[in-house]
């Protein structure tokens, strides 16, 4: 086993692309369904994924999956992201040390996701999406206590109109109103989607709309993200009013044009990353992601051994057999 060069673990006789594109690769590991995680998936190659995560990619994308077997040695661990999102475990007796990729992950527990599990493992490749040290989540039960007192309040003097991913985010979205005893109307797409997470165990109530006119007298409207324009001017036309939303970790580092943004992320801020990584007790952590250099400095500074995967020069020749001491 060796980490190469393009986001992919060489496992036995297999070459397994880490939600990448990776054109050496025999095995395709799909983390979770979001899109900008999906473009490994492709015509005549197989995929190693959830189920749940099959299921939500075919009923939004309407093809088909070719699973793969699990290799030996691999197992997927909740990653605690979205439902169906896994990181990928992997133990090599042959070099005697273990390994785990992470894919997007979340330390907090959702409304609409399986919990996070964390093993320990030698070799630690971490997802950098929050690597700043003044980006702090808030705890998220009062998260979700601040947007359910906007809903209730808001929601008595016009609709409150979430802008929210169709998957992941809407669900959990659902999941908060319908504990404040509010059935949201959302649009078509985030119905198909929330309908695979009551097949999959949830009992997420919501009523569907085809389009938002005539709707606006409901206190919550879910959108698909990009309709929140759209949505101001039916309801300008409809004379009827409306508080546009957004529920996203980028919150707290950028101002939405919305008439209110709450910091609910999927992620993991920098501090969540070290508990993660307290939890794991890598022996070196291989941060990956556009922010992975800063992930990697911020760790190092807090005495932890982490290094940018997308430093090739750092990586080359860099062999697993070397942690055994
Ligand atoms: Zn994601």
């Amino acid at each position: 086993m060796r980490i190469g060069d393009q986001m992919a673990l060489q496992v036995y006789e297999y070459s397994i692309g880490l939600d990448t594109k990776d054109p050496s690769a025999n095995l395709n590991f799909v983390s979770h369904a979001h899109s900008d995680h999906t473009s490994a998936i492709r015509k005549n190659s197989v995929t190693l994924c959830s189920q749940i995560t099959k299921e939500l990619v075919e009923v939004r994308s309407r093809y088909s999956i070719n699973m793969a077997p699990k290799p030996r040695g691999v197992s997927l661990l909740s990653s605690g992201h979205m439902l169906g999102s896994k990181q990928l475990y992997v133990e090599s007796q042959v070099h005697g040390c273990s390994i785990v990729y992470t894919g997007d992950y979340q330390m907090q527990k959702s409304f609409a996701c399986e919990p996070i599990e964390i093993k320990k493992a030698d070799v630690l490749m971490m997802d950098s999406t929050y690597p700043y040290a003044n980006i702090v989540f808030d705890d998220r039960q009062e998260v979700v206590t601040s947007i359910q007192r906007y809903i209730k309040y808001k929601g008595m003097q016009g609709c409150v109109v979430f802008g929210a991913y169709s998957m992941g985010k809407a669900q959990e979205l659902i999941g908060i109103c319908n504990d404040a005893g509010i059935d949201p109307v959302v649009d078509a797409k985030v119905a198909r989607m929330t309908e695979v997470y009551n097949r999959n165990g949830f009992s997420l109530k919501f009523q569907e709309a085809e389009n938002m006119e005539g709707h606006f007298d409901s206190s919550v409207m879910i959108v698909t993200m990009g309709k929140l324009d759209e949505a101001r001017m039916l309801a300008a036309h409809e004379n009827k009013r409306v508080f546009t939303a957004v529920a996203t970790g980028f919150a707290k580092m950028q101002k939405f044009s919305t008439d209110v943004q709450f910091a609910l992320s999927d992620h993991a801020d920098l501090r969540q990353a070290m508990e993660y990584v307290e939890q794991a007790g890598p022996k070196i952590i291989y941060t990956y992601g556009s922010n992975s250099g800063t992930m990697a400095m911020n760790l190092r500074a807090h005495g932890y051994k982490a290094i940018p995967f997308n430093v090739k020069s750092e990586m080359a020749g860099y062999q697993l057999s070397t942690l055994k001491d």
